[in-house]
């Protein structure tokens, strides 16, 4: 399996560190706001990294943090005057809910910041007393100037750091591209005791010692959007090598921008939509979809036309699964579309090309429809359809969307059926009611009396 490793700037043959073992850690959001449609694309894509890991027979760790203290959180919490733990409390479970409705595996792993205070003050003073890092009135920088390999992953040079964004930034800090372990805390922020006064951990330090907590100090795979390579993951990786003397991950990936209109989607810019009006609009699957399109490092555009255009390729896939009727298939994989899942898997081995292991689920769905081919090899091709878009996150709730996927028509035919059920049982037609039960069953009906009248579904 070839992954493109940003340290390396190359596709790598992916090797774990412990054979059948995968661990991995993706940066989570800073919970300050709604999470945008732009984050979600890092969130679907290491979900699916994951997916594909379970899928390929790997015990798969997978941490996502949760930042709860940063700056932004507490920007937020002054403009909407509510404490600074509401607003980080109202935005996680926000995250969660539309992760969930996203359909995103949940996390082996989901640690908040603020949970790990000790761990994270403990980790700052090893830097301090190994001479990484330095206090100035409370605050603790990371001396890079002190790390030979600094700026390994983003290919920056301390050099390169304009002189005048010290002078513009920070006056204390010995080197521009030094960067915050601790923050003194100004009146009315949230602080924690230290020994360098009350204050808070910065961000690069928090995913340090949430990733090593749950994962150790090497693990295989950091991932995130390619804006975090400079500063976040450089400076991660500078503290880790500083506390340990051994890299943090081995692969570094970073999924691609979307854009909107040129620009990158952020709350910065202010040209973006959250996830959860997105999904008010449309289908978690159809957005799903439409990142899979492409490969996740490259930039993709987010337009309302592509989403309808992915709505319309989801609905595909259903209206083949319902052409080979295909929650009444009782036979199971007999190993005929086995070329199928060959090319699927040479696709995503391919760093994760999603775009092609899509083209294999069409080829399925198009075999599914093609009435020319035997039942038999229709059923396998639904069967495979089924087992390889579950890897990429489709069809989680398959029974579901096949029954609201009858169509109208359909389901008026049901109701109107029902109505007659109901008169023959008021005149005590018993034969009539039960024919018409019977009959439904057949066609995966499903009836049920209830004390609130007769309710219907599609048999699972
Ligand atoms: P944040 O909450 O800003 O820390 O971002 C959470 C994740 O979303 C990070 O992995 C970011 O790199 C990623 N991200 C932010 N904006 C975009 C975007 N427009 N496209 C793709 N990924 C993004
Ligand atoms: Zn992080």
């Amino acid at each position: 399996m070839l992954l493109y490793n940003t340290l390396k700037r190359a596709k790598e043959e992916f090797v774990p560190l412990t054979p059948g073992r995968v661990k991995i850690y993706a940066c989570g959001p800073t919970v300050y706001n709604y999470f945008h449609i732009g984050n979600a694309r890092a969130f679907l894509t290491f979900d699916v990294l994951r997916r594909y890991f379970e899928f390929r027979g790997f015990k798969v760790d997978y941490v996502q943090n949760i930042t709860d203290i940063e700056d932004k959180i507490i920007a937020q919490s002054l403009e909407e005057e509510v404490p600074f733990r509401e607003i980080a409390e109202k935005y996680t479970r926000a995250f969660l809910e539309d992760s969930a409705a996203l359909g995103i595996k949940k996390p082996t792993h989901q640690p908040r910041a603020t949970e790990l205070l000790p761990q994270i003050i403990a980790a700052i003073e090893a830097l301090v007393k190994k001479g990484f890092a330095y206090e100035v009135n409370g605050d603790v920088y990371f001396d890079t100037s002190a790390l030979p390999e600094y700026g390994q992953l983003s290919g920056k040079k301390i050099e390169d750091q304009l002189p005048g964004a010290r002078v513009l930034e920070n006056v204390q800090k010995r080197n521009p591209a030094d960067f915050t372990l601790w923050k003194a805390g100004k009146p009315g922020e949230p602080v924690w005791k230290s020994p360098w006064g009350e204050g808070r951990p910065g961000w690069h330090t928090e995913c340090v010692v949430m990733s090593q907590k749950f994962l150790g100090e090497t693990f295989d795979i950091h991932g995130g959007g390619s804006d975090l390579v400079f500063p976040h993951h450089e400076n991660e990786l500078a503290q880790a090598l500083a506390l340990t003397g051994k890299p943090l991950a081995r692969y570094w990936m970073h999924n691609g921008f979307l854009n909107i209109d040129g620009d990158k989607m952020s709350k910065s810019l202010n040209n973006f939509f959250t996830a959860r009006d997105i999904l008010a609009q449309h289908s978690a699957e159809a957005i799903r979809f439409f990142f899979l399109s492409k490969h996740y490092r490259s930039p993709i555009d987010f337009t309302r036309e592509l989403i309808e255009e992915s709505e319309r390729a989801v609905s595909n896939f259903y209206s083949a699964l319902r052409a080979v009727d295909y929650k009444n298939i009782i036979c199971s994989l007999d190993g005929s579309c086995q070329d199928s899942e060959q090319a699927f898997t040479e696709a995503m081995d391919d760093d994760l090309n999603t775009a092609r292991a899509l083209a294999v689920l069409f080829e399925l769905a198009r075999k599914c429809k093609n009435e020319q081919l035997p039942r038999s090899q229709r059923e396998q091709a639904a069967l495979m359809l089924v087992r390889l878009g579950e890897v990429l996150g489709f069809f989680t709730d398959l029974c579901q969307r096949l029954s609201e996927a009858l169509p109208d028509l359909s389901r008026q035919l049901v109701e109107l059926l029902l109505r007659y059920r109901r008169e023959a049982r008021a005149n005590k037609d018993w034969a009539l009611s039960d024919k018409i039960r019977d009959d439904l069953e057949h066609l995966g009906i499903e009836l049920r009396d209830t004390p609130d009248g007769c309710e219907w579904k599609l048999k699972d």
